[in-house]
């Protein structure tokens, strides 16, 4: 029912201006996130919520199966916005086990135009598809692909025109990619973090 979706509302902005009397003024005046995530679609995985963050704390661009376009202009004007408007200096590029874009990338069958978007999975599992084809169970081989692919996606971030800019600014901006669990709900840090100085492992 939508109008839930209403009452649910009203019954946290009360909550929060009953905790602080302040809470949307504050909130409304300025936005100073410390985080940029780029996350899945799914609505399984969202960011604030999986990561304890409250509304401000995490700038936030989510599309199917995460991936990082370098013609995608909604992505290059948040990351932009991100990085020379908010200060960001930590980009979380977080994918999930178990992603229904990664295993509709893996599997080739038709699903429109979310195939044309999911090229940059393909061209991953292309790339790898001697170590993806002697993983026997097939939801463990979409998992390394998810994993894979978050490493290709933090790489590209880095490649981005904005992202390299900034570094030559010597603006000290890190690029993470981490795994979310459906199963356990728990993140994993892939070690794949891109910095100022190149890889970091951290
Ligand atoms: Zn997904």
């Amino acid at each position: 029912m939508i109008s839930t979706l209403f009452a649910n509302n009203r019954a946290w902005a009360n909550e929060k201006t009953n905790a602080n009397p302040e809470y949307f003024l504050d909130l409304s005046a300025i936005q100073r996130p410390e985080y940029l995530w780029i996350g899945c679609s799914d609505s399984r995985v969202p960011a604030n919520v999986i990561t304890g963050l409250e509304p401000g704390e995490v700038f936030v661009q989510r599309n199917v199966a995460n991936l990082v376009h370098p013609t995608d202009l909604n992505l290059l004007s948040v990351v932009e916005f991100a990085i020379n408007v908010l200060d960001v200096r930590q980009i979380i590029v977080c994918g999930h086990y178990g992603c229904g874009g990664i295993r509709a990338a893996l599997k080739g069958q038709n699903h429109g135009v979310v195939d044309h978007w999911l090229q940059p999975v393909r061209d991953v599992a292309d790339a790898n598809i001697q170590c993806l084809e002697c993983i026997e169970d097939e939801e463990t081989r979409i998992n390394r692909l998810c994993e894979l692919s978050i490493i290709e996606q933090v790489a590209r971030l880095a490649r981005t025109p904005t992202v390299r800019s900034a570094w030559r600014d010597g603006r000290d901006l890190v690029i993470h990619g981490w795994v979310y669990g459906l199963s356990d709900g728990l993140l994993t840090d892939l070690n794949c973090s891109i910095g100022l100085g190149g890889i970091r492992n951290e």
